[in-house]
């Protein structure tokens, strides 16, 4: 293979070292098999062993290597092949490693797992799929147990079922866990919400391998995880704005970005909306609701596309992930986007709830000390694995040596012209007996195919959202004889498609792509799904212009060639245009369709960095005040003096009544005498009176509880209190405030920079009502005793 940017010199060069170190590993082979069982389970505790007398990881890799590998042989038969140990290497070193579909990435991953458990820290293995996850830890769960080590997966069986949280403190304590970016996502937000400390159950986040890599981090990052609460007042403004988005025109009221990833009003636009609300200027704070919910109707409008982004399934709303078509049962998109798309699609309005935790997967896997992964696509992304994670791509050569072959692209000119030719293609091969992928960019296109193969007559199976269940049972038996498989674009990965009997001789599993993909590694992932280990097959694209990715990213001139088409299918079969200039076409649409991509995950990225530098700051407050047993961190005094500090700044003077509403909402609300505020005469005075008057409330509380330890638990729950209400508001405000800014874009400022100032200022705001909080939750609460208990109720 050539490679002009010289990378795959590179490549050489590090997999050199990588032999070096599997030289190694292989000097250990003989040894550790002449091991009794009993001897080869011992060496786990002579590495750990020898990990506290000060040897490293890397000094111990060769032998304890060798030793799960032999593990791997007795326990599961599978010795783990050379390829795979330099596999097992670059994960270790904190890498991604590209392997092939097939080339047993399960295997490999056991002994960087192994290895790095030893050190004492819970290590995982992560996969977008829960199904995989289980599966995996049943399979090599019982080669770690052999070797003393524990396994465990917080993973639910059943979508709807929750994991109870004594039962994630056992799972997290075990040393290596098999779980899904979803699970692990939630589980971090989740632990940050318990109230108290015998509640927390994360490990702390040292190592995690990441299958499928590129799926995670890359296809999942635009879709942040989100905890809703509390609900909020509904409103009818979904509705309404709806209305109004319907009688606008697109570029006379509003504008979209090329790659219809952003939207925005026009200055006719903006002057529509205030004709339609009876407004003189809807950019005003008080309309700050209203211009949220048009932004909202207005991106559901245009930007998000049915059966694309997200499915009408039973009457609700149900998002779809957009690789692999599969609906996303119980994810909801956030700050009121969700009810936006109800409104569009006319279905029943769920309830609108308050963010009160979320985070991206960027951020979430940038906590570990260590990250690595694997895939079989990961190199064409390498630049942005390095420049956002620090992490290489190492392209591990594949235990035989693939005879796939990969057939050049045919481009046609319309739509209609592609499908007659593509499918003519399947019948043929079809004929032959030779199982057949066909895969499809959407689930419309998946059920258009499917009419046109039921049309000829051909018996075939449909993998798209609608029928995620039977999943993994399909694609195992997509490699049949006679078996047409369709398939949405990544439907199915990471389950293997083994060849039926005599399939190898009829040439193999054949992939034909009905369009390019909108990612180069998509494409590469679905012809990847044949020729695995060695085996024969063979692949295919048909491309049209009239495709998604060349009417979205290509040249304009391109329309002119099939707008002039006809519209229907041809009677005999049409001619594929020539030329490198149509292939070049599409590549280059193809790549700009990528660099797209890797824009807009920068942008998200760039976006949540206010919250994720608040959500840390907050966390480890937040932990520092929860784990603490014995002494607060905060001084009661302290907060009490900022607090009323304020409130002698906001006015001049004060009247009596000003004083009172401050101690009935803030200190006492049982406060009744009113004399001794006349012998409060200065400002001074006054601050001196309310914190007092604060402290001795605060004493009552103590007199009330008798102990020390429980007036110590009561203030923790009312500090705790003041801390997470605040930080819930916070994150629901960085949230509206961010569709809010995404409006903003016809005023010509920069979006990006408004938010993290804004971000900035609701920040200090956030901090001030906290100390505000505190005080009255401290001061106004009631506290009783019950048992050994100390309950409290807030105002
Ligand atoms: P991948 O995830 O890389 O696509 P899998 O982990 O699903 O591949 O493994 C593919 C198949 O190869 C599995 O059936 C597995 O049991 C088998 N396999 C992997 N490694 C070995 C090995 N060293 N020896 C024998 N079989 C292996």
């Amino acid at each position: 293979m050539k490679n002009p940017n010289g990378l795959f010199s590179l490549n050489r060069l590090r997999l050199n070292r990588i032999k070096r170190i599997l030289k190694q590993v292989n000097q250990f082979a003989d040894y550790m098999a002449s091991l009794s069982n009993e001897q080869l389970q011992h060496q786990t505790v002579l590495f750990k062993e020898r990990l506290v007398n000060g040897e490293t990881l890397d000094d111990l890799l060769p032998e304890a290597f060798a030793a799960i590998r032999e593990a791997d042989k007795r326990i599961l038969g599978m010795f783990p092949y050379d390829v795979q140990v330099m596999g097992g290497i670059v994960l270790h070193q904190g890498n991604i490693a590209e392997m092939k579909t097939g080339e047993g990435k399960t295997l490999t991953a056991t002994m960087p797992l192994y290895l790095n458990a030893l050190a004492g820290k819970p290590v995982m293995l992560v996969t977008n799929n829960g199904y995989l996850a289980l599966r995996d830890k049943e399979e090599m769960g019982p080669v770690y147990e052999f070797m003393g080590l524990s396994v465990s997966t917080p993973v639910s069986k059943d979508d709807d079922e929750m994991v109870k949280a004594t039962e994630k403190q056992a799972f997290y304590k075990a040393d290596i866990i098999y779980t899904t970016n979803g699970s692990l996502g939630f589980d971090y937000l989740g632990d940050n919400l318990v109230d108290s400390k015998n509640k927390k159950y994360m490990c702390p986040l040292s190592y995690a391998i990441i299958d499928e890599i590129d799926a995670v981090l890359l296809d999942s990052a635009q879709t942040p995880l989100v905890i809703s609460g509390s609900p909020k007042v509904q409103s009818n403004l979904y509705t309404m704005t709806n209305e109004f988005i319907l009688t606008l025109v697109e570029n006379e009221d509003y504008k979209c970005d090329e790659d219809r990833s952003n939207v925005w009003l026009t200055r006719k636009g903006i002057q529509e909306a205030e004709k339609f609300f009876g407004l003189k200027n809807i950019y005003t704070k008080e309309n700050f609701q209203l211009v949220r919910n048009i932004v909202l109707a207005l991106r559901a409008n245009t930007l998000l596309e049915r059966d694309e982004d997200y499915a009408v399934w039973k009457g609700k709303v149900t998002l779809l992930d957009k690789t692999t078509g599969r609906l996303l049962h119980g994810m909801k998109l956030g700050s009121g986007q969700h009810q936006a798309l109800e409104a569009k699609e006319r279905v029943e309005l769920s309830a609108d709830t308050k963010t009160m935790a979320s985070i991206t997967f960027q951020n979430l896997f940038k906590m570990f000390d260590k990250l690595a992964g694997m895939s079989g696509t990961a190199k064409v992304d390498e630049s942005e694995f390095i420049e956002t994670y620090g992490m290489s791509v190492v392209v591990i050569p594949t235990n035989r040596k693939s005879i796939r072959k990969d057939l050049p692209d045919s481009v046609y000119r319309n739509l209609p012209d592609k499908l007659y030719a593509s499918l003519d293609y399947v019948k043929k091969i079809h004929a032959t007996g030779q199982p057949v992928l066909v895969a499809v960019g959407s689930v419309d296109m998946s059920e258009l195919y499917s009419e046109l193969l039921l049309r000829e007559g051909i018996p075939h199976s449909v993998l798209n959202a609608y029928n995620a269940a039977k999943e993994a049972l399909m694609i195992k038996e997509a490699g049949q004889i006679g078996a047409v498989t369709v398939a949405t674009a990544m439907a199915g990965r990471g389950t293997d498609i083994k060849l039926g009997e005599g399939v190898a001789q009829l040439g193999g599993l054949a992939v034909i792509g009905t369009e390019r993909m909108s990612s180069k590694r998509t494409d590469l992932q679905l012809r990847g799904r044949s020729g695995r280990q060695g085996d024969p097959g063979v692949t295919k694209f048909f491309v049209s212009l009239e495709d998604d990715v060349v009417v979205k990213y290509g040249p304009k001139w391109v329309e002119k060639y099939y707008l002039e088409g006809e519209q229907k299918l041809p009677v005999k079969m049409p001619k594929a245009l020539k030329g490198f200039k149509f292939i070049r076409l599409v590549n280059e649409a193809q790549l700009s369709s990528d660099s797209k991509g890797r824009a807009s995950r920068e942008t998200t990225q760039q976006f949540d960095e206010s919250i994720q530098i608040q959500r840390q700051i907050l966390y480890r407050a937040r932990d520092e005040l929860l784990l603490k047993d014995d002494k607060l961190a905060v001084n009661l005094k302290e907060i009490a003096q900022e607090v009323v500090q304020r409130f002698l700044q906001q006015y001049e003077t004060y009247t009596k009544e000003d004083i009172m509403r401050f101690i009935l909402d803030n200190i006492n609300y049982r406060f009744t005498d009113t004399d001794v505020l006349d012998k409060v005469t200065s400002k001074d005075d006054l601050g001196n009176f309310l914190i007092k008057s604060f402290l001795t409330e605060i004493a009552r509380k103590r007199a009330v509880l008798k102990d020390d330890h429980k007036f110590f638990i009561f203030q923790k729950i009312a500090i705790l209190k003041a801390v997470d209400e605040c930080w819930i508001d916070q994150i629901d405000n960085l949230q509206l405030l961010k569709t809010a800014v995404a409006g903003r874009r016809s005023a010509q400022k920069n979006p990006i920079y408004e938010y993290h100032h804004e971000a900035l200022l609701t920040y200090r705001l956030m901090q001030e009502a906290i100390k505000d909080n505190m005080m009255r939750y401290l001061a106004l609460s009631y506290v009783r005793q019950e048992d050994d208990d100390v309950i409290v109720y807030f105002p």
